[in-house]
């Protein structure tokens, strides 16, 4: 549906590219998520694609065909943006037709598609109301909605849920979801939420530094993280990273590797256990600093063996845990992860 070719951007001619060689292919009814953190060059993208931002380098292909050079309204698709940009003055049916009377569409066939659209987003009640009338969730719904009746195959989306309240958001994303699904639309979904990024998309493309660093299915991301940025990127706590097994090795700690011993070992804080559930699993006597409990879960810090580096491990079930002293984590040995030194994976073991 839109495949990027080596897509590039520069806006200072004295600077490098933002935007290195981007290459991906969107499928047909695929809700795309880019993520990454701040600066990484997401949006960038996302306004290339949509044609706000001129293309430096690489080809754009919208359903087979080069858009690099044609003007916004030729490519097929619509825009949701962050604050919504609805009219202040206009009623939410008005702001919901707007783009549809610009194009003369019938005024059948305009009401149809209004009130297709208002149901769809569940805001019929509300048609005649004034965005300064409704809540962020609301106004939220009536911008996609006014993406919905502009009968666009494709619809871009800007962080399109960072202005509404915790609670909000995580119902908004199911919303959007569902409601891409039933549309069968392809959308593409800018986010630098990791958790927006894992439970909307279809599959992720992770950014760092305008380059890609992974493309893949949730799942793939979170078990099999191509670099060790992808793999601090998601998970909360993050995954610890412990660089060169050997000297871990040097103080008793039992990680053997199938590697080159100067490789990095990534623990999940989710894969420690407090008591083991394999024959071999990986023993570590970890000295617990704090414990915190968070409802179901509990929260260990603390170091191995009086190495420098905090670890984090979170151990499912609302525990007493000892702190200021050691206690015996286990980790299964399939849920350690290698790196190389440039922090590129190695292997993931227990996929
Ligand atoms: P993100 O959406 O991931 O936060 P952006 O695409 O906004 O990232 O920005 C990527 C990089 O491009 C950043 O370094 C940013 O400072 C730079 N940038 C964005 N817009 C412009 C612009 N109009 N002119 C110059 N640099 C820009």
């Amino acid at each position: 549906m839109i495949e990027l070719k080596q897509l590039q951007k520069v806006y200072d001619q004295q600077q490098d590219a933002v935007i290195k060689d981007v290459t991906v292919n969107i499928l047909p009814g695929e809700f795309f998520v880019m993520v990454g953190p701040s600066g990484s060059g997401k949006s960038t993208i996302l306004r290339m694609i949509a044609g706000l931002e001129p293309i430096t380098g690489g080809d754009l292909i919208i359903a087979g065909e080069r858009m690099n050079d044609l003007p916004p309204k030729a490519r097929h698709l619509s825009m949701v943006f962050q604050n919504y940009a609805l009219y202040p003055n206009m009623t939410v049916s008005e702001n919901i037709t707007f783009g549809l009377k610009a194009r003369k569409v019938a005024s059948a066939t305009q009401l149809q598609r209004l009130s297709d659209a208002l149901a769809l987003v569940g805001l019929t009640d509300y048609a005649y109301r004034y965005p300064r009338e409704l809540s962020g969730g609301q106004r939220q719904r009536v911008a996609l909605a006014r993406s919905i009746v502009s009968g666009a195959e494709i619809i871009l989306m800007d962080e399109p849920l960072s202005n509404l309240d915790a609670q909000l958001r995580e119902s908004m994303r199911y919303e959007i979801k569902a409601l891409q699904r039933k549309l069968g639309i392809t959308v593409v979904y800018v986010t630098h939420d990791q958790t927006e990024a894992m439970t909307m998309g279809d599959r992720v493309m992770i950014l760092n530094d305008g380059v890609v660093q992974q493309i893949g299915t949730p799942m793939q991301l979170y078990e099999l993280p191509a670099n060790t940025f992808v793999a601090k990127f998601f998970g909360t706590p993050q995954m610890n990273v412990l660089t060169a097994v050997t000297d871990w090795q040097n103080q008793g700690v039992a990680i053997d590797t199938p590697f080159d011993p100067d490789a990095m070992v990534g623990i999940r804080p989710e894969a420690a256990r407090l008591n083991p559930e394999n024959a071999d699993d990986m023993a570590i006597e970890f000295w617990v600093a704090t414990a915190t409990q968070i409802g179901s879960e509990t929260l260990l810090f603390g170091t191995i063996n009086g190495r420098e580096e905090t670890l984090q491990f979170k151990i499912s079930g609302h525990l007493d845990v000892p702190t200021e002293q050691f206690i015996t984590l286990y980790i299964p040995r399939n849920a350690l992860h290698y790196f190389d030194l440039n922090g590129n994976m190695l292997a993931a073991v227990g996929v």
